[in-house]
């Protein structure tokens, strides 16, 4: 079993964290929110006064903060000056591709080895340790990692060098939220035309409009019983959290000049989506945006 110490004790960071200790890990955890830090104490983590602490005798260094000015800072005030010798630093946040590879160098400077590796699989993907990694950085340190990684998730993907694993999730992410787009317009459409949702349904994901938002995560209730659009769009995964992956899509593609005009259109719908107070529903809520409400509307 190894040490392991965690930054980052919220949504998707304490149930890794618990995961981790179930597992039977030796774990420091640090968080600057208090009462985050208590819950991971109470599951059993040592609890660090601070970033040095948490780090300066753990082998995996695993980070899970909101974007990535926190992961620099976090790297920068205290990790990258403590870190025990042969340490492989993780993280496990979301975050732009290009403070990603920033904080790769720094860390390479530093003498650590470090992978990128953000999840899929939300909150529940957290609790019952099926995430999927997605996972940037050299050979050597992804066989490191690989089975610690397995005690938090059920598919742990290697996908390239430095960075290239935050690359691979906003691209899956960009286009999950321009076909829920999609999925939501049709069955829009499909309402004003008199099609029934089942019926559509029954259609569209047999046919070739098939894909995971129509199949597993379908925007009207019925169809897919598990779907947030039958639990008046509880999340499921955020349409906050969509909006952000939106902006860093956008971002890597500004400085990488890719072309993506329907990522920026996805990016500007959810803005507008989430101006309206909806930041905490499902991001396959958008569909009510799209129609004009909950109910079908006369034309
Ligand atoms: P969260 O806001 O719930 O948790 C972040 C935690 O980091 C908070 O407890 C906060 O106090 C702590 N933190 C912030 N700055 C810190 C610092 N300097 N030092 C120590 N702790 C600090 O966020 P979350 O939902 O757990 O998401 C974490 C990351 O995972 C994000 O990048 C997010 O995009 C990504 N993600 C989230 C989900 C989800 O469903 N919540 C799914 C996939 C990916």
């Amino acid at each position: 079993m190894a040490k392991i110490s965690i930054i980052g004790l919220g949504q998707m960071g304490l149930p890794m964290c618990r995961n981790l200790l179930k597992a039977g890990h030796d774990v420091k955890a640090f968080d600057i929110n208090p009462e985050s830090l208590l819950n991971a104490a109470n599951d059993g983590a040592v609890a660090a006064e601070g970033i040095a602490q948490a780090v300066v005798d753990a082998k995996f260094v695993i980070t899970m903060l909101p974007i990535g000015r926190h992961v620099l800072e976090v790297y920068q005030n205290g990790v990258l000056d403590n870190f025990a010798p042969g340490a492989l630093l993780i993280d496990c946040s979301t975050i732009d591709v290009n403070e990603s590879r920033e904080a790769h160098r720094l860390a390479a400077k530093a003498g650590a080895l470090s992978l990128d590796a953000p999840v899929s699989g939300g909150t529940i993907g957290a609790e019952q340790a099926t995430l999927t990694f997605m996972v940037g950085g050299s050979d050597e340190a992804f066989t490191m990692a690989e089975p610690i990684l397995k005690d938090m998730g059920k598919k742990i993907v290697h996908c390239g060098e430095a960075g290239v694993g935050q690359a691979a999730k906003i691209c899956n992410n960009m286009l999950a939220a321009i076909s829920m787009i999609g999925a939501a317009e049709a069955f829009t459409l499909g309402e004003r035309l008199g099609v029934s949702n089942q019926v559509l349904f029954d259609v569209m994901s047999t046919s070739s409009a098939s894909c995971w938002s129509v199949n597993n995560y379908c925007p009207v209730p019925g169809p897919v019983p598990a779907a947030p659009s039958n639990n008046g769009f509880q999340p499921g995964f955020s349409t906050a959290l969509m909006t952000k992956d939106l902006g860093l899509a956008q971002s890597a593609a500004l400085s990488s000049n890719a072309s993506t005009p329907l990522g920026a259109e996805a990016t500007h719908l959810y803005r507008l989506f989430m101006s309206q107070g909806t930041g905490e529903l499902d991001f396959s809520g958008i569909i009510e945006f799209i129609r004009g409400g909950k109910e079908k509307r006369d034309p």
